[in-house]
Parts: structure tokens; C-alpha cells; sequence
């Protein structure tokens, strides 16, 4: 049979390695295997309830139709107040623009401001979306690698060394997903500073913003500078208020841009579901009820977190952890597993799901196929079990890493 031809918008697309395990995971639990998944990437609380009301409320009340594109004025405005408040920046209720999920705001703004022959920096190990999001708007996603000893994290002079005359852009993401690295305020500010100096873009993706295990929460670009030609922040109330399912996601851009991109937005989804504005808004709106309930999950994330890495320590000593400043990963160095047989990450993730039922991402998926991800999105229990497992498995492979 002929094949369909495809367009160059998506035909250099790779299917989602996250899917890949998700999907072996379903099949492994319909034939009656016990899985532990920590392949999660979305909180296991629910939707703090007041929340989940209003969604529910405006639904019984009518609430049902289209909204502006850019989201109901109160919800912009409820959103850019709740960043005041969390940064004492003043933030512009019009330069918001309210998506599906934060994954659509990165749409937009990388298809708003990048095209062919742009190149955008990208910090490795990045979420597996990127490259991606990047490519849809045919530009080139430039990878900047960093390590584990750097903490994870890029500095103006790693950029330096990437960028070229076609550089546009890049992508920072702190708290990171899969590292959990956190870039301090005088981080976040010297990479904005690199951005002005260099005509590019920096997207702030802050999603795990709330989620952070060193300080109250991860600097934003907001602490530390204004939004500018320079600067788009994008955030949302997936993680931190586990509403992943609502997908409420926004970015917050100079009015030009957010007008772009709402223009964009208008032709492809339109408004975001009404129902979920209107349960946003109650979260956005009431900040002590809304702290209330990220503290209480937080505090979870730790002990879960503390746990991991106890066992680790203890039953994976060949395996290397930077213990994560935010978001809710452990992204662990395995190579020194590797062998004839399981050669690289994802054939390291297809033996742990098979021989122990623990799902977990492989860092390829990430841009570096040294690691695995784990999620700390499962109850305690059974992150022990998964780590008490993975060891089992694992220390019948001979050591084999040369570095
Ligand atoms: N950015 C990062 C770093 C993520 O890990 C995710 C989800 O996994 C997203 C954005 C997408 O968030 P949303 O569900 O709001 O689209």
C-alpha cells in the first residue's frame, strides 16, 4: 500500500518515549503483573477540593460557552496578581495569555517567536517535550549539555560557546524536570542578561515553580527582572495545584506578544475549557487555601524524596543521584549497569519493567541516555519496594562502567 505523504511540519516528529513505557506498563498490568510505575509525570494528590467546586459549580450555573481567547479577564487577573504577590514584580493582567496546559503556552511562544534557520538553546537533560515544541516551529533545537557535577545547570559562558548568529533563543527550565536542578536568582538573572546581550528569547518554563525542597520556591525570572523582548515566563496550575487534567497552563509576555499569540491561539483552540478557567480562578484567587494545599504536597514530595534517596544510598550504590531541588524526580546515573545485553537507558528501563515491574523513563528521553528517571508521584511504600527491586536486578549485572 502507498504511504501518505507527510508534511515537514511533522514529519521529523518522535513519538513520546514516555508514551513507549506507559504503553508497556498497560499491557504488563492486563496480563496480571504487579507494576510499580514511577514513570509518572503528574502529581498523585487531587485537585485541592474548592478548586475542583468552582469547576464543578460553573458547570451547574452555566459556564459552558466560549470565553475571550486569552482567557476570562478575572482569570489574567487573579493569575498576574498571584505573581505580584509571589514576586513583588508588577505584572501586566494583558501580557497574559491562558492555554492548554503549559505545554500549549510553549507552543505558542515557540511558534510565535521562532521559524526556519533559528536555532534555539536548549540545557540537557531537558524535558522530553522540547526539542520537539522547537522543531514544530522549524527552527533547530541546539543542545547544551550540562552535568551532574555543574549541578545540572547552564551558565553564560556554555551559551556563549553554543550560540551561533542564528541563535534566538532557550529554553530554562528550574526547577528542572528530569534533574529537579534550581538556578539561584543570580543565576536566572545572568542568563537573562546573556539573553539582552545576545538578541535572544529566554522562555522561563516554571511549572515546578511551587514545588521546592531548598527554599520556599524556585526563583522566577519575576524575582529578578521584568518580562521584556527578552523574556516569556510560563507557568501553570498542573503541578503545583495537581490539576493536571484541567489543562490550565499560561504564559506571561510583553502585550505585542501575547497579542501574537492569542491571534495564533484563536485559530487553533480558541478559549481553554470554561469550566477549568472558572477552577483556576478560585485557585488563583485564594492564595492562602491554595499555599495550604502545595505545603501539604510538598511536604509529601520531601519525605518521598528523602526516602528514594536513603534507599538508593543503600541497596544502589552503583547508581549516582544529585538529590533534586525541586519538582518531583530522581534522575539517576546508571551506565555503570549497562552491558553486552542491556546497552543503554531504554534498554535498561525495558529489563527493569520486565524482570522487577518498575516503570520508570529512560534519560534518553531527556538527552542523556546515562540515566533513568524516577518519579517520586507514587506512595513511599512504593518507591521502596521499586528501589528494593531495581537493586535486585541490577546487582546481577556485572559493573561494567569504565569511567
Ligand atoms: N513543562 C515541564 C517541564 C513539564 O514537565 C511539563 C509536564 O510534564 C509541562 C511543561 C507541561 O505541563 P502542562 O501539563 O501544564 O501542559
Amino acid at each position: 500500500m502507498k504511504r501518505m505523504r507527510l508534511s515537514p511540519n511533522v514529519s521529523t516528529l518522535q513519538p513520546s518515549a514516555t508514551i513507549a513505557v506507559a504503553t508497556l506498563c498497560r499491557e504488563l498490568r492486563a496480563e496480571g503483573r504487579d507494576i510499580i510505575d514511577l514513570s509518572v509525570g503528574e502529581p498523585d494528590f487531587r485537585t485541592p477540593d474548592f478548586a475542583a467546586q468552582a469547576g464543578i459549580a460553573a458547570i451547574v450555573q452555566g459556564f459552558t460557552h466560549y470565553t475571550p481567547v486569552a482567557g476570562l479577564p478575572e482569570l489574567r487577573e487573579a493569575i498576574a496578581d498571584s505573581m505580584s504577590r509571589l514576586t513583588g514584580a508588577v505584572v501586566d493582567p494583558a501580557g497574559i495569555v491562558v492555554s492548554n496546559g503549559a505545554k500549549q503556552a510553549l507552543f505558542n511562544a515557540c511558534f510565535a517567536l521562532f521559524g526556519p534557520g533559528d536555532e534555539v538553546l536548549l540545557p540537557a537533560p531537558y524535558w522530553t517535550s522540547y526539542p520537539d515544541l522547537i522543531s514544530l516551529a522549524r527552527a533547530t533545537p541546539v543542545v547544551v549539555h550540562t552535568t551532574m557535577e555543574q549541578g545540572f545547570k547552564v551558565t553564560p559562558e556554555m551559551l556563549d560557546a553554543a550560540r551561533t548568529p542564528r541563535t534566538r533563543g532557550l529554553i530554562l527550565n528550574s526547577p528542572g524536570n528530569p534533574t529537579g536542578a534550581v538556578y539561584a536568582p543570580e543565576e536566572v538573572l545572568a542568563i537573562v542578561e546573556w539573553a539582552r546581550r545576545n538578541d535572544a528569547v529566554v522562555i522561563s518554563d516554571e511549572i515546578y515553580g511551587r514545588i521546592c525542597f531548598v527554599q520556599e520556591r524556585a526563583a522566577s525570572v519575576l524575582d529578578v527582572t521584568e518580562v521584556d523582548d527578552n523574556v516569556v515566563v510560563v507557568d501553570g496550575a498542573s503541578k503545583a495545584f495537581a490539576m493536571t487534567g484541567w489543562r490550565v497552563g499560561f504564559s506571561y509576555s510583553t502585550r505585542p506578544l501575547a497579542s501574537a499569540m492569542a491571534a495564533m491561539q484563536s485559530h487553533i483552540t480558541s478559549n481553554i475549557s470554561t469550566p477549568s478557567q472558572y477552577a483556576a480562578l478560585a485557585a488563583y484567587r485564594d492564595e492562602p487555601r491554595v499555599e495550604h494545599a502545595v505545603r501539604a504536597m510538598v511536604n509529601v514530595f520531601r519525605r518521598r524524596r528523602a526516602k528514594a534517596l536513603e534507599m538508593i544510598a543503600a541497596h544502589l550504590p552503583g547508581a549516582e543521584v544529585l538529590p533534586p531541588a525541586g519538582a518531583f524526580y530522581a534522575f539517576l546515573r546508571v551506565d555503570r549497569f549497562y552491558d553486552e545485553q542491556t546497552r543503554d537507558s531504554i534498554a535498561l528501563c525495558r529489563k527493569l519493567l520486565e524482570e522487577t515491574g518498575v516503570a520508570a523513563v529512560p534519560g534518553a528521553a531527556f538527552g542523556d541516555d546515562r540515566y533513568i528517571r524516577l518519579s517520586l508521584a507514587a506512595p513511599e511504600a512504593d518507591i521502596a519496594e521499586a528501589i528494593r527491586r531495581m537493586a535486585s536486578a541490577l546487582s546481577t549485572t556485572p559493573a561494567g562502567r569504565s569511567t
